[in-house]
């Protein structure tokens, strides 16, 4: 017996610490977790599930629309937005409820309180005032959206958080942001039927993205109606005096909406946390500094998931979560694998993406070949929707590797998922080339580009 109260103390219950906490208590060490909000984290509570039911939710007004061509006739719809509001809180109840049992099954502690580092082996839970020891611990706090406290008027404004629950659906809203958050809920609002506004700061969204994606889903945006600005700023938010906002931008703009939201990236959540007195160095941005197991600067205690800002993604805590108890309780000390990570943007439509941009690529290696097809999908034949699909395969010209694979459209989230085998795998492009096509699907064309669109040779187009 060891004279700490618990073999591993995890504080944060969101993707990647109840996946640790799981797992070492059904090792049959002494475990307990603690949540100061609600179990699941941001992923099951205001992330990930939440914002797909969203998006869902936004999809039928073209689904309606594009009946029609098809032969059917669709009544006048309407929507409820309360109505919504409550399914989807049932359903994360509902998840929350399974998180809670699996900790449970597996003889996890559960605690629910704010848990606060007082020295680098004991903890404090807020609630009780109580201390506890424990032989390792384990951050796994998340990130919060950033609240931009800079901007004159930002307490006025709502972020993603919000954006979940609002009381009424806003007329219209001014989302802040470039990145996947602000795009897939400029999508979400649209489709509802609200006003919608993206503002960004950068000269294309979706930064790191490959180029025709980027350009390519901001053309299908602004054809659907909603506004992008780019290149500009709010500066300042203020109560209109008839109701609603007036938002002001640096390049003089007013813009005047009924909300604005702010979805301007999100903060490693350090702060209060006891990290000094612990011992565990975290960055410039507050993210606690780990190694390539997820130990911290203290060897005993380890940060995994959005606290350390490697890779935001659930999957990703998910699997460092693993990682940490291969390490530390089987002993078999196994490093988080961030390479070719694949991921959506669950914009409309999709995008779907693994490897490196064409960009990224043509940095990387002296020559590179670019398949790329653009079309119509079938289903927009009948439908009459002028949207196209993109599909876009990067391969290095020296070793016939498939180093990237990006799709713009329709259900690009699972192809993406099935692509990220294949490249993990070192798929060349012969390898597509005699895998047969599934006949008559959009994804047919992945592995029927049998000539390149075009060459990049030393950052040249050839
Ligand atoms: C709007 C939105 C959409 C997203 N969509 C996707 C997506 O489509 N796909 C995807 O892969 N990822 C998505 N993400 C990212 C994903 O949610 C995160 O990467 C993931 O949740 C990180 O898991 P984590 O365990 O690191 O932290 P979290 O899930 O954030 O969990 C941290 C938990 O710790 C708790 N906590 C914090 N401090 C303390 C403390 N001191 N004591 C006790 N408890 C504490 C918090 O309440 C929280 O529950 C999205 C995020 C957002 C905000």
């Amino acid at each position: 017996m060891t004279a700490f109260d618990y073999d591993l103390f995890v504080i944060g219950g969101g993707s990647g610490g109840v996946r640790a906490a799981r797992l070492a208590g059904s090792l049959g060490k002494r475990v307990a977790i603690a949540e100061e909000y609600r179990f699941g984290g941001t992923c099951v509570i205001r992330g990930c599930v939440p914002k797909k039911l969203f998006v869902y939710a936004s999809q039928f007004p073209e689904h309606f629309e594009d009946a029609a061509g098809f032969g059917w006739q669709v009544g006048e719809a309407s929507f409820d937005w309360k109505k919504l509001v409550a399914a989807k809180d049932r359903e994360i109840s509902r998840l929350e409820g399974l998180y809670r049992r699996g900790l449970e099954n597996a003889g996890t502690e559960i605690l629910e309180s704010r848990a606060e580092l007082v020295d680098a082996h004991t903890i404090r839970l807020v609630k009780t005032g109580q201390t506890v020891t424990a032989e390792r611990i384990l951050i796994a706090t998340g990130g919060s959206a950033n609240p931009h406290a800079a901007l004159p008027g930002h307490e006025l404004c709502i972020t993603s958080n919000e954006a979940f629950d609002l009381p009424e659906l806003p007329r219209s809203i001014l989302i802040a942001g470039g990145g996947y958050i602000a795009v897939e809920f400029a999508n979400i609002f649209h489709g509802l039927g609200v006003d919608t506004t993206l503002i960004y700061r950068g000269k294309e969204i979706l930064s790191r993205f490959d180029s025709d994606m980027r350009q390519g889903l901001h053309k299908a945006m602004e054809e659907k109606g909603i506004r992008i600005i780019l290149t500009d700023v709010i500066q300042e938010v203020q109560k209109a005096p008839a109701g609603g906002l007036i938002a002001r931008t640096l390049e003089g703009q007013r813009l005047a909406v009924d909300a604005v939201m702010l979805a301007l990236g999100r903060d490693p959540n350090t702060q209060g946390l006891g990290l000094e007195a612990a011992g565990v160095a975290v960055d410039e941005k507050g993210a606690i500094v780990v190694d390539d197991y997820s130990r911290t600067s203290v060897a005993h205690i380890h940060a995994l998931g959005d606290v350390t800002d490697r890779v935001q993604l659930t999957p990703v805590a998910i699997h460092e979560a693993m990682c940490f108890i291969e390490t530390e309780f089987r002993n078999n000390p196994t490093k988080p694998d961030h390479d070719l990570i694949a991921t959506a943007v669950f914009s409309q439509p999709e995008i779907g993406t693994v490897g490196l941009s064409e960009e990224a690529a043509c940095r990387k290696y002296p020559e590179i070949e670019v398949y790329r097809a653009e079309f119509r999908p079938m289903k927009a034949t009948l439908s009459g929707r002028s949207e196209k699909m993109i599909m876009k395969l990067i391969v290095d010209a020296a070793s016939r590797k498939v180093v990237g694979a990006h799709i713009l459209g329709h259900d690009a989230g699972e192809m993406a998922q099935l692509l990220g085998i294949t490249l993990k795998a070192g798929c060349t492009k012969d390898d597509f080339d005699r895998t047969m096509a599934v006949h008559p699907t959009a994804a047919e064309e992945l592995v029927t580009m049998y000539q390149p669109s075009y060459r990049v040779r030393d950052g040249e187009r050839i």
